[in-house]
């Protein structure tokens, strides 16, 4: 959390108030660090430099133009699953000839736009999605690279519903029925098989799965060369967790440790799509205290921001750490459990659902109407994942630069809101 301090009792971000950017921009607002961004980038780039690797920065986690941007001219490439994702990649002016394209239901439609956008590489997830790859390239006059996405049978162990390496998940494909895709391949002059691509899950803590994956991709590569496959890459995917409570999120270096030796082993470059582990703690989003509310025993605040802006505790029971932005009690390290001088709350959003809340059981410093809260490590699958449900307009996001903020996103109207629609 770098990117994000509390100075003379009052949150920052790098060498911006908080409370400052609210007053300009109201809440719930977006507030994303640039330098953290670009230096959990090149954190990577540095632990994985001994095999050349193509950092793919995945669209999914946070595709604002102003972050995709941030990202290219670091030299970051880009990992797109959808049409719509590419579009952003091209639109932020960033080079499409690296990107990756991973999904399992990619369109027609979408396998054109890439090939016109010349990616790298499809991660081809189906047969059915193979031929279709074939079939476009061809009505194109040209040919489709594309890398085998495997499904290795390796338990992740995150959330039940962001696991996607364990077989009986729609992702990828077992090992033998690729290969026999991988022979496919060679029968058809509109498609090359350059690589394969596994993506094990997220977020992953521990290093034991990659390295799991990375030996079966060392085998695999051995068996597609004999074959007369030009294999040159090996894609991990993405995955790396991040700290959301603690400390429990580890450096990049310690995966790199178990994944270069293979990946030297096999002789290929290397590709990896982190999202989280760059976005993740990039980011937060103020919120204000709407009200507080003392019901059935419990104390609930309720703040403007909800399921709505930020999607995954709901989706995902996932943890995020929260703390006033002028706090009566210093942040803790460890902000589970009781707190002196805190009170135990509820905080939960607006939106007409049970499941919209943020933190429950939670000991915040006293609270009260219209103090603004942080959530912290927002910055992937928070605005990437937010909607309009009971029409609430998509809210700003402002990236921060040293002593500069720029706003990147401005807050949806109301006009907005209903501009694709007719009631004739
Ligand atoms: C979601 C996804 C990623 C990114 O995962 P993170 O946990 O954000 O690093 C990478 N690759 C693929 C194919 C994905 O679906």
């Amino acid at each position: 959390m770098s990117g994000f301090q509390y100075r003379n009792g009052q949150l920052y971000c790098e060498g911006v108030s908080v409370t400052k950017l609210v007053e300009q921009h109201g809440t719930p607002l977006w507030i994303y660090s640039k330098n953290e961004l670009l230096s959990r980038l090149r954190e990577i780039q540095t632990a994985f430099a001994e095999v050349d690797p193509v950092v793919c920065y995945s669209v999914k986690a946070n595709g604002s133009l102003g972050i995709l941007r941030t990202m290219a001219l670091a030299g970051s490439s880009f990992d797109v699953v959808s049409g719509g994702e590419l579009f952003r990649v091209k639109k932020a002016g960033a080079d499409t000839t690296k990107v990756v394209f991973a999904g399992v239901g990619k369109t027609d439609e979408e396998i054109r736009f890439a090939l016109e956008c010349n990616i790298l590489k499809f991660d081809v997830e189906s047969e059915a999605e193979l031929d279709a790859i074939a079939f476009v390239a061809k009505s194109l006059g040209t040919v489709g690279r594309v890398a085998l996405r495997l499904n290795p049978d390796i338990d992740a162990k995150t959330h039940v519903k962001t696991t996607t390496g364990k077989k009986g998940n729609k992702f990828g494909m077992d090992i033998e029925r690729a290969s026999q895709l991988a022979e496919k391949v060679l029968k058809n002059q509109y498609l090359s098989l350059s690589g394969i691509h596994m993506h094990l899950g997220s977020p992953i803590l521990t290093t034991d799965p990659y390295e799991a994956a990375a030996k079966k991709a060392v085998e695999v590569v051995r068996e597609y060369r004999s074959k007369g496959h030009p294999i040159h890459w090996i894609n991990l995917g993405g995955g790396f967790g991040i700290s959301y409570r603690k400390n429990e999120g580890l450096p990049a270096s310690e995966y790199a440790k178990v994944i270069v030796p293979h990946v030297k082993e096999a002789g290929c470059r290397l590709t990896l799509e982190p999202g989280r582990y760059i976005a993740g703690n990039s980011g937060i989003l103020a919120t204000q205290i709407v009200f507080k509310k003392q019901e059935g025993g419990k104390t609930f605040l309720i703040q403007d921001g909800g399921m709505n802006d930020l999607i995954r505790p709901a989706m995902y029971d996932s943890f995020h750490r929260l703390w006033p932005v002028a706090p009566k009690v210093a942040m803790p390290e460890d902000v589970e459990g009781e707190i002196a001088g805190c009170e135990k709350v509820d905080v939960v959003g607006p939106i007409c659902e049970s499941s919209d809340y943020f933190a429950k059981d939670r000991y915040l410093p006293p609270m009260e109407r219209g103090d603004l809260l942080c959530t912290f490590s927002a910055g992937a699958y928070g605005t990437a994942m937010s909607s309009n449900y009971n029409a609430k307009p998509l809210a700003a996001e402002v990236l921060v630069d040293g002593e500069t903020a720029k706003l990147i996103r401005r807050r949806q109207t109301y006009e907005e809101l209903v501009s694709l629609e007719t009631a004739e």
